[in-house]
């Protein structure tokens, strides 16, 4: 089954506002077994919107579109797709209903523009919006105008927090029955940190030849020093396919497989830390708090994360952390015994079983002949003692707070889980 996303709005075009439609869909789209071929993005002026619907009408079977759903002028893609497709549009009385009552509930009046939400090209689905005014809209192309067989078109309003619950709670389920993805597609991703994609593309490689031959896709995508593996195969030997070459993977790159799928550091560091009923403070210097901010992502961070430190200056350290003076004065803030004494400094501050801490020189300036830019030492203090490496991550700042994070929640996790 092929399907095509039509993301609209002007400030798609200008740079405003980041496509994140295109990327959830796809996700879900993929992961639910649909052949997603093209993503457009058009602005929501002129006819712009009915080309690309006409477009893709001729081309795919099941077709979203999402955003301009709203009441401002601007907002013109029930209207054009109505108008494309030579329907009448018609108030339904449910919607007005609940948009009457959306205002009541905030005591606010309604403006009079809102009416226009309750208008439904004539045959269309109405999917209600608990999270907002715009409905959604299913309908179907049958006779299709423009394109050979029948398809089925999807609009969907365009803030996030409105279109993410009417995708999984009505989208998904009208999708499956109405248009059901055909063949079985099963999709695995193993996550791995600590190896270049082109060593950990060389090592499996010729292990995965034999699936690959068998028509199983194989892709990697790099972040910053982290590689995903990703397996799909099609057909009913689909699971089998990927159980087993998902096999291979564990076992050529071991330990550093740190997840699957949705799976982050952070998300497995909490997780494992909870199950071991273990603590953990941050003392961060150049990530500027980008650990704690990862590890408070995870829902359920509180259980096991005490708290952290951004200790930026020399006195901050001292005081907060208790560095020395002299380690100070006689080896720099970036320097083996800082990161120790900082890693030190949390564990004892905040009683926790695990400490993490950083000091670097994120650049551009700063750099000396022993120091380039880039060294960063990150220190692990348990109750066995502290542990502290040195790397060298030589990018822009936020990019080198990106990698330094996956390195410090790396070394955590393989210290959390006994892995040497
Ligand atoms: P509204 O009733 O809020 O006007 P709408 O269905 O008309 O909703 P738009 O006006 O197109 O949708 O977009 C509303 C907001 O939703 C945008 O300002 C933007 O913040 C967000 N949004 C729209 N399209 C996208 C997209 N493709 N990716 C991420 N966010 C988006
Ligand atoms: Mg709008």
């Amino acid at each position: 089954m092929t399907v095509e996303i039509i993301n609209t709005g002007s400030e798609l075009m200008l740079g405003r506002v980041l496509n994140t439609h295109a990327q959830w869909l796809g996700r879900r789209l993929g992961d639910l077994g649909y052949n997603l071929v093209r993503q457009v993005a058009v602005p929501d002026t002129g006819r712009s919107i009915q080309d690309a619907v006409r477009e893709a009408l001729g081309r795919v079977q099941v077709i979203i579109v999402t955003g301009g759903l709203g009441p401002t002028s601007d907002d013109l893609t029930r209207q054009l797709i109505a108008e494309l497709l030579g329907k009448k549009l018609l108030t339904d009385d449910r919607v007005l209903r609940e948009i009457e009552e959306f205002f009541a509930v905030r005591k606010r009046p309604m403006p009079p523009s809102n009416a226009v939400q309750a208008l439904a090209p004539e045959g269309a689905i109405v999917l209600y919006n608990p999270n907002g005014t715009a409905p959604g809209l299913a309908m179907e192309v049958n006779p299709n105008p423009f394109g050979s067989a029948p398809a089925w078109i999807f609009m969907l309003p365009g803030p996030p927090r409105e279109l993410h619950p009417m995708f999984k709670d009505q989208v998904v389920p009208l999708l499956k029955a109405k248009c059901p993805p055909g063949a079985d597609v099963v999709c695995e991703t193993w996550r791995s940190t600590g190896l270049g994609e082109s060593a950990l593309a060389e090592r499996l490689e010729p292990k995965l030849a034999a699936y690959v031959a068998l028509g199983a896709d194989l892709g990697y995508c790099a972040h910053y020093g982290a590689v995903d593996v990703r397996i799909i195969a099609r057909g009913e030997t689909a699971a089998e396919i990927v159980r087993s070459a998902g096999a291979i993977i564990e076992a050529e790159l071991g330990a550093s497989i740190f997840g699957r799928n949705d799976d982050t550091l952070e998300s497995v560091v909490v997780r494992e830390l909870t199950e071991r009923h273990k603590t953990l403070a941050l003392a961060e210097s150049c990530t500027g708090g980008v650990i704690s901010h990862r590890i408070t992502n995870v829902s359920g961070a509180s259980v096991p994360f005490l708290g952290g430190f951004v200790t930026y200056s020399n006195e901050a350290k001292q005081k907060f952390l208790g560095v020395q003076a002299e380690t100070l004065a006689q080896h720099g803030a970036v320097s083996e015994p800082t990161a120790r004494e900082m890693a030190e400094g949390a564990r004892r501050a905040m009683g926790a079983d695990y400490a993490i801490a950083v000091t670097g020189v994120a650049g551009p300036t700063g750099g000396t002949e022993a120091k380039p830019i880039g060294t960063v030492f990150i220190a692990l203090a348990t109750v066995d003692g502290t542990k502290v490496i040195r790397m060298l991550n030589r990018w822009d700042r936020e990019a080198f707070k990106a990698v330094t994070g996956n390195q410090a929640l790396e070394l955590l996790r393989r210290a959390v889980l006994g892995i040497a």
